[in-house]
Order: structure tokens, then sequence, then C-alpha cells
């Protein structure tokens, strides 16, 4: 197999490995990117595509997938090349300087510096402890909402007394034939807001709301027809035809966890002026990295992009000096991005 040549290889296609793509261009360096997913936008496009993001600078309101979408459009003019379903699993530092990236597939990238921007790793969702659910997932028991369409006029149980089970149970509320919420106490570990309009939904009728355990699921051939739930007043059946346990996410960090990096709690740590890691030309930006402060927002991510930008281009480019310009005002940047 042909080993890939580029500056810059990305490992993870989330918000902030999409916006790095876009801060290394301005600086003319090329960037590949590699994601498990089988498409850009990590956490917003695999866990909360329709959910409204508010804090996202100058937009006001914004969901996963239209964020995803504005940062595809905004690194267009760089040309990054994506290999998606595949994942990163060595990182080797090369004789002559750079590193070997490598992935499950085979592939060789060969490049000066790395930019890791792998989130939680390879999350995966947590599953309750209910026997045989494996046979229903995918087809009826699902860990996140990709299309709301799917639960359109479905019976759907929500399991879960946090901030995604509360989310889901207030915006799938006005689409599905009836929803009913399971949880083991009558207390949440949700935004006070969410848990007020839960109850409100609760009390006109347009929810139901069971405490206690799903012990097990009715149905066959992966076809769901409903749930037995055991609560202080005994065991219940519940018709639902979906079920959506919300029971949190693990973070596995997957192969990083092999590349000699100098980790904290499964995180990377960096400095807070370049984001490099312990590995000089190994950076790591957005959720995966941690420093004193860190605050995992999407935000914080494209700051450190900017950041981390100044000092790979250093390294791929250290005979040149570095400018610092705004987009507004520097014909050259604007050349670059094919404006003006
Ligand atoms: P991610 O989005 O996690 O992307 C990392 C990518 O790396 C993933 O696609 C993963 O597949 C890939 N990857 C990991 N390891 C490898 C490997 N070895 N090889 C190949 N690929 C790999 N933030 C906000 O700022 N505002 C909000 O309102 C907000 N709401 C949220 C709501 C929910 C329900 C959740 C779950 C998160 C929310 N966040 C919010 C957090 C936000 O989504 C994260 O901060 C953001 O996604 C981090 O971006 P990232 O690019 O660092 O990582």
């Amino acid at each position: 197999m042909q080993r890939v040549k580029t500056d810059v290889v990305i490992v993870g296609a989330g918000p902030v490995g999409l916006f790095a793509v876009f801060e290394l261009g301005l600086y003319d360096l090329k960037c590949h990117l590699i994601d498990i997913l089988d498409r850009p936008g990590g956490q917003c496009a695999e866990l909360y595509p329709e959910k409204p993001i508010y804090d996202i600078p100058a937009w006001p309101v914004i969901s996963g997938h239209d964020l995803t979408e504005k940062l595809l459009q905004q690194i267009e003019p760089f040309h990054p090349t994506f290999h998606f379903n595949r994942m990163v699993t060595s990182l080797e530092r090369l004789d002559g300087g750079g590193y070997l990236v490598t992935t499950d597939e085979g592939e060789e990238f060969e490049c000066k510096v790395v930019v890791i921007a792998a989130g939680g790793g390879s999350f995966q969702p947590k599953r309750p402890p209910v026997p045989g659910i494996e046979a229903y997932e995918g087809t009826s028991v699902f860990y996140s909402v990709r299309r709301m369409e799917e639960f359109r006029d479905r019976d759907v149980l929500i399991v879960g007394g946090g901030d995604s089970a509360l989310d889901w149970t207030l915006n799938l509320q006005p689409i599905v034939r009836s929803l009913t919420l399971v949880h083991r106490r009558d207390q949440f570990r949700a935004a006070p807001d969410s848990v007020a309009k839960m109850t409100a939904l609760r009390d006109a009728g347009k929810i139901t709301f069971q405490m206690g355990q799903v012990t097990s699921i009715i149905g066959r051939d992966g076809v769901m027809q409903g749930a037995i739930v055991k609560g202080p007043d005994g065991a219940v059946e519940v018709t639902a035809d979906r079920m959506l346990p919300f029971f949190g996410l693990t973070m596995k960090l997957g192969p990083i966890a092999n590349w000699g990096l100098n980790l904290h709690e499964n995180l990377i740590p960096v400095d807070t002026a370049r984001f490099e890691t312990s590995e000089p030309g190994i950076f790591a930006i957005g959720d995966i990295n941690w420093y004193a402060g860190k605050l995992k927002l999407i935000l914080s991510g494209f700051h450190e992009a900017a950041l981390m930008t100044q000092a790979a281009k250093r390294i791929v480019h250290p005979d040149d000096r570095v400018v610092f310009q705004y987009t507004t005002s520097s014909t050259d940047l604007q050349k670059k991005l094919g404006v003006g």
C-alpha cells in the first residue's frame, strides 16, 4: 500500500479536528483526517445531530448537524482529505523527523506533525444490565438518536435520569405515539429546567413516568413489544417498540494509550501555549486534552486549534516567518480562502 505524505495528520474529524483544518490551512499546512466513524462531526454527528447548541460564538442556536456542515463549508478552500471508518492504531517517530501514522486498514501516513483531536477516544454507550438486550440493539434498542423521524409514531421507552434521558424525553414527546420515562428514583441528575418541563408533561398526562428498573424485554427476533419494569410497587408491563437507554458513555481511549504519551486519567496533558503533548510534534486539542481549568466545550477546542497552528507551522516550515494576520484585512489570507 502506498504511503501518504502530508504536513499534518489529524486523528479525529469531530468539530475540533475540522476547525483545525481551517487554522492550519491559513498557514499553508495540508491535512489528512482519520476517523473511526463513517462521517465527520464526532460527538455532534454521532450523539446529538439534531439537538440545538446555544454556546457557539455568533450562532445563537445551531444543531450538531448544521455546525458540522458549516465547518465543512469553512474548510472547503483547503481541500482536506478524509479517511473514514478506520482507526489510527499506531504513531511511530521517524529517524529523519516527523511521524508515521498507521491505521487498522494497514494504511501509512508520513507527516511532520500529528494533531490528536480524538475527543473521548472510541466512546461507547454503557449497556444496561437487561438480559438479552444485545439481540434488540440496532433494531429496537438504540443508544443515541441519529434521526428523530425513526421515532415518529412509535411507543418509546426512555431509561435514565440524566440530561440525555430528559432532553430526549422533551424532544421526542411531540412526535411519538406514547412515551414512558423509566428511572430508578424520582430524582434526576439533569438541568432543573428540563426536569421542570418533564414534570409538567407528566402532570398533563402527555408522558408516563415509571419509577423502577427495566428487568426484561418482551419481544422476539430483535422486535420489541414491551418491557417489564420492577419498581417499589412491584412489576409492571410497559408497551414499547423502541427503547433508548441513557446510562452514560464509557470513554475508551483505545490505541492512544499505547502511543508513549504522558496521560492524566485517560486524557493527554498539554501546555496551554502550544497544546503540545509530551512528544514534540504531537499536539492534542479538544476534549482529549487536559490542562488546569480545561472545559470540554467546542469553543475551547477552537481556541486550542488556533494556538496549536502557530507551533505546528514552526515545525513544518522552520525557515518561514510566522506572521499573524487578520482574515478581514490580509489579501494573502483572502487569496487562500478564495475570496476578495
Ligand atoms: P469529538 O467530537 O469526540 O470527536 C473525536 C473524534 O475522534 C470522534 O469522531 C472519534 O470517532 C474519533 N477518534 C477517536 N479515537 C480515534 C482513533 N484512534 N482513530 C480514529 N478516530 C478516532 N459542547 C459545547 O460546546 N456546547 C454544547 O451545548 C454541547 N452539548 C453537548 C451535548 C451532548 C449530548 C454531548 C455528548 C456533548 C456536548 N458538548 C457540547 C460537548 C462537545 O460535543 C465536545 O466538546 C466536542 O464534540 C469535542 O470535539 P472533539 O472534536 O474534541 O471530539
